[in-house]
């Protein structure tokens, strides 16, 4: 079995407050979420970080994308604006390591950069 916390939750193993799933990708509620809409959205596929896309994966990732887009829509927050991050590695932040977008809206968001 996976030791991956992600996969675990793709896999049923790890419960989540799931948004949306299609065969591909999953999105679901950040447990300890950092703005009132708070969703990461995965590829199903192991994939550890945006350094291990592969060319292959460009269907997969501009789902990704699409998914974060559709659920701002159906959140209600697509008008008044979000933002959509992706961690990569120590410096970047990243801490779990299943390549994931958040999706962060539903209040104005500060300064990115620190
Ligand atoms: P990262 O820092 O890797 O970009 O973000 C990982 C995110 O995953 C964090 O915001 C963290 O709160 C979230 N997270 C970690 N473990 C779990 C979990 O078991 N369930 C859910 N829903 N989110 C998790």
């Amino acid at each position: 079995m996976s030791e991956c916390i992600f996969c675990k939750i793709v896999e049923g193993t790890i419960p989540s407050k799931k948004v949306y799933e299609n065969d591909s990708v999953l999105a679901f509620h950040d447990i300890q979420p950092a703005a009132p809409v708070h969703v990461l959205i995965i590829p199903k596929k192991h994939i550890p970080t945006m350094n291990d896309v592969q060319e292959t994966d460009a269907a997969l990732i501009a789902e990704l994308f699409a998914t974060a887009r559709q659920i701002a829509a159906e959140l209600g927050i697509a008008e008044a604006g979000y933002r959509l991050v992706n961690n990569v590695n120590a410096d970047g932040g990243q801490v779990v390591y299943h390549l994931h977008v958040h999706l962060l809206g539903g209040r104005k968001l500060g300064a990115l950069l620190s």
